[in-house]
Parts: structure tokens; sequence; C-alpha cells
């Protein structure tokens, strides 16, 4: 790779499954935040919907399209993102992460989640760029942050780490009458916007520590859509990231999506 640009890092809220056909306020910000980026040599998806033992990375060459969920259209059971795969990068990722003392795995054939491909079919809708997926594991939020770290020279080889996750994910915060609104759930709007101003100050011990916030452990009564987020903080360094704020899906999910320059 020569000279590669140094890209910057990505997390975005990927909302319900359904967000390409019920969100166009979603879509429209994933579109504008794949057009304001440079081209990557390759993308490392950091997704919410692949937790394992061990961060693992996929050595697919070509994955498959996951349609992880049920009960949704099948016009979106019907979609495909056909992208290369990038068991190259993978291995690198695998050799970061080993450097920094963090035992991982290789799967061999592991296909893209709708973590991954839903908001990469609108960021880049040709699917011409090779993509691999990097999982999350049932570790602390610190542990994830190390991860970042430890993959934030992939930065300078033209990779864009894509953290896929959700800002909000309490189920019982949800309308699923009302697919996007600019009237969510208060306690989501107050989490979400506890997550901006904590991004903006650069508190990261307080983000690491966001159970102890005001509605924090009720937004995420599980943790794993929350992780990607740490792993982007980690890759991301000391900048300060650009917040986007489409409506929130369904009433409770915050869709905040952020970028490190
Ligand atoms: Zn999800």
């Amino acid at each position: 790779m020569s000279a590669a640009t140094r890209m910057p890092v990505v997390f975005v809220s990927h909302g319900a499954p359904d967000a390409l056909l019920k969100s166009p306020g979603v879509v429209r910000c994933w579109e504008a935040i794949g057009r304001a980026l440079p081209t990557p040599t390759a993308i490392l998806a950091v997704s919410a919907h692949w937790e394992t033992r061990q961060p693992t990375a996929s050595l697919a060459g070509a994955p498959a399209t996951l349609h992880d969920f049920s009960g949704f259209s099948p016009a979106l059971t019907r979609m495909q993102y056909p992208a290369p795969g990038a068991p190259a990068l993978a291995e690198r990722a695998a050799q970061l992460l080993g450097q920094a003392d963090i035992v991982v795995d290789l799967h061999p054939n592991r296909g893209l989640d709708h973590g991954a491909w839903v908001p990469l079919k609108a960021m880049w809708p040709l699917a011409n760029l090779p993509v691999t997926q990097l999982s999350v594991v049932r570790q602390s939020p610190a542990a994830h942050f190390a991860i970042g770290q430890a993959l934030a020279p992939l930065r300078a080889e033209g990779v864009l780490i894509l953290a896929s996750g959700a800002i909000t994910h309490n189920f019982n915060w949800l309308d699923w009458q009302t697919p996007e609104t600019v009237t969510p759930h208060p306690q989501a709007l107050a989490f979400a916007d506890w997550v901006t101003a904590r991004l903006e100050a650069s508190e990261v011990t307080q983000l690491l520590d966001y159970r102890r916030a005001p509605y924090g452990a009720a937004a995420h009564p599980s943790e794993e859509h929350l992780l990607p987020l740490f792993v982007a903080m980690g890759a991301g360094d000391d900048d300060k990231p650009t917040h986007h704020r489409p409506p929130f899906a369904y009433g409770g999910l915050a869709m905040d999506a952020y970028v490190w320059p």
C-alpha cells in the first residue's frame, strides 16, 4: 500500500434491520458520510451482531450477506451486499492485536451480518470495496477501547474502521408504529445527548463507565450494541469526532453516528 490517506474512523448506529426501507433520514446520513470519506483500500467492520469469546476476524474471500433477523419485509431478506472479502486485512488486524498481547482468532468464512451490510449498502452501494468483519467480545468497554487502539495503525494503511452498534438499545423504549421520529423516548434522548457531550469533551473515562451515567444501564440492558463505540474511540485517538444525528428509529433507537477525522 503506497502513501495512503489516513482514514477517518466511523461509528454508526444501525438501528432496526429495516433502516434501508423505513428510515430515509438515516439512509441520507449514511450516504453523506460515505460520500465525504476518502475511498478506503478495505473496510474492517466491527459489528455488535458478532460476539465471540476472543476477537475474531473473518478470512472469507466472498463473504455471504447474512440475514440474521426475522419478522421483517421479504424485500430486506432479498437484499445482497456482494462485496469482496478482505482476508489480508483480517490477517493484518490479527497481527496488530497480537502485538498488543490481545489473543485473537481467525474465522474461515464468516459473512457480513446486518450490522455491517446495512450501513455499507447506503455508504457504498456498489459493494466493490473489500470488507472483513471483526467480532466484539464478552469483555469490558476498556478492553474494546484497547482493541481500537491496537488497530489504529490500519488508518495509515488506508483502511476504514467502521464500528456498527447502537447508542441506545432498550426495546421497551420502542414504538413499532413509528419508524422515524424527531420526538424520541426522553430517556433515549437523554443518554444519546450524554454520550455526545462526553465524546465532544474527550471524557474517555466517563464513557467507559457509561453504566453509571443517567439512563446508561437502562439504555443497554445488554452491552454488546455499545461495545463497537469503544473500538472506534480507541482507534480515533485523541481526535474529536463529528456528530451526526438522523431521526431516532422506532422512537427509542438513537441513530447517532460519529466520524473521527
Ligand atoms: Zn443491532
